[in-house]
């Protein structure tokens, strides 16, 4: 969630994506076309998906900002995200930029209608997303999203199994169903229902889907229900990604996180005990205020100890209006050496899962194919490229694997 990337997309309708953030902010992002067009803007547009998780986040997404106006004189831009919450006057009064777009009127635009319009966010028709939960009610003490985004939103199941339904029509082979807080599901539905279900409906009532994803969870909100999908259903991916944010249960109490260490581990091993196959990432903040070095060695003892393998790593950096942001900050040297350690461990963790791969014959997606190598993501989301033309979106199996390389590409090859 606290990820920093940009992306720059010339899309055919006229419409050049900027997004920062999030893989959430990512989808947002690829529905902005048809949003735009519903607006009626004529013209070529700019839309920049905006992104206020850290300081630096907010200096970059206005730093997008001035660039696109800079750079493309002539089109509209359209500001959105998370950064509009916080610096709404900030964007409003800058010369050049035609619209400032809430959260709420984005989510307002971006209905199931719209996901029609399929684009290559889908990933060449591989990997379609579904956003079925937005915003958030736990207030952990570093993060601005529940401000940002408001409080927790669930697609009712209609809706989804709509969408569902479209993708499934389209021929699309993946279905990740993504969320900020997705555990949340349905608290705020008149039925109860909760992620368990929705998962349950998508697979009954629609047996041709066989490769469903979950993005990032919650450890602490992983109900029975779930776990026990999780561990028993083939057509969920054997992949999941866990916002642990810290191995250490004092720091994990000064962020106000509602799990422990000891929960990540027990759902790591439960899980592995049912799904030999279960790859687990993780999100880790280095560096909170009150980590000390031995809180911080919990950390990168819990990789071992749950046996993780793909780690996302952010130093921490105050956000203004949380409460992280009050507290007596770690020297920026120590923030980022910690986060430089986490990192080199994270690259350990997933040399040390390719080299237990070797000689498994597993099966993936194939995402694209350039003269002649066939590049794509195992059942369990590691990329891989096969020195076989394949088609886009087919689904490769029995496949050996024959080794790897430190770009974290595995490498594979046909079964003899
Ligand atoms: S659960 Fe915590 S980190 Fe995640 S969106 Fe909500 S407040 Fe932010």
């Amino acid at each position: 969630m606290l990820q920093v990337k940009m992306m720059l997309k010339k899309n055919e309708s006229s419409v050049k994506t900027i997004t920062l953030g999030c893989r959430f902010n990512f989808y947002e992002s690829e529905m902005a076309k048809a949003a735009v067009q519903k607006m009626g803007v004529d013209g070529d547009v700019v839309f920049i998906n905006t992104c206020s998780v850290t300081h630096e986040a907010e200096r970059q997404s206005k730093q997008a900002v001035r660039r696109a106006i800079r750079e493309n004189a002539s089109a509209k831009i359209i500001v959105s995200g998370c950064a509009v919450k916080t610096s709404f006057d900030y964007f409003s009064n800058l010369d050049g930029v035609f619209k400032v777009m809430t959260n709420d009127e984005k989510d307002s635009l971006n209905n199931v209608g719209i996901v029609k319009d399929h684009n290559q966010f889908f990933e060449n028709r591989a990997r379609a997303f579904i956003q079925i939960q937005n915003g958030c009610d736990h207030f952990c003490s570093y993060c601005i999203v529940p401000i940002a985004r408001g409080k927790s939103r669930s697609l009712p199941l209609e809706r989804i199994l709509d969408t569902v339904e479209l993708f499934d029509k389209s021929g699309f082979k993946e279905l990740v169903l993504s969320g900020i807080d997705i555990t949340s599901y349905g608290k705020d539905l008149a039925d109860k229902i909760e992620l368990a279900d929705v998962i349950k409906a998508i697979l009954e009532s629609y047996p041709s889907q066989k490769r469903i994803r979950i993005s990032s969870l919650d450890p602490h909100s992983i109900s029975p229900a779930l776990f026990e999908l999780f561990a028993d259903e083939n057509r969920i991916m054997p992949h999941f990604h866990l916002s642990a944010q810290s191995g250490d249960n004092s720091v994990l109490t000064a962020m106000r996180r509602r799990h422990n260490r000891e929960s990540v581990i027990k759902f790591c091993s439960k899980l592995r005990a049912k799904r030999s196959d279960v790859v687990f990432g993780c999100d880790f903040i280095a560096g909170f205020p009150t980590e000390t070095d031995e809180m911080f060695l919990n950390t990168v003892k819990l990789i071992d100890d749950a046996g993780i393998s793909m780690l996302h790593v952010f130093p921490f950096s105050p956000r203004s209006g949380t409460l992280a942001a009050q507290m007596i900050q770690l020297p920026k040297d120590v923030v980022l050496n910690r986060a430089k350690i986490l990192r080199e461990k994270a690259q350990q963790a997933k040399l040390k899962l390719f080299h237990n791969m070797q000689g498994k014959i597993v099966s993936g997606i194939i995402e694209k194919c350039e003269n002649g190598i066939s590049y794509g993501k195992t059942d369990s989301f590691i990329s891989f490229s096969i020195k076989k033309p394949l088609s886009t979106n087919e689904i490769a199996s029995n496949m050996l694997i024959t080794g790897y390389t430190e770009n974290e590409l595995v490498l594979w090859s046909d079964v003899p």
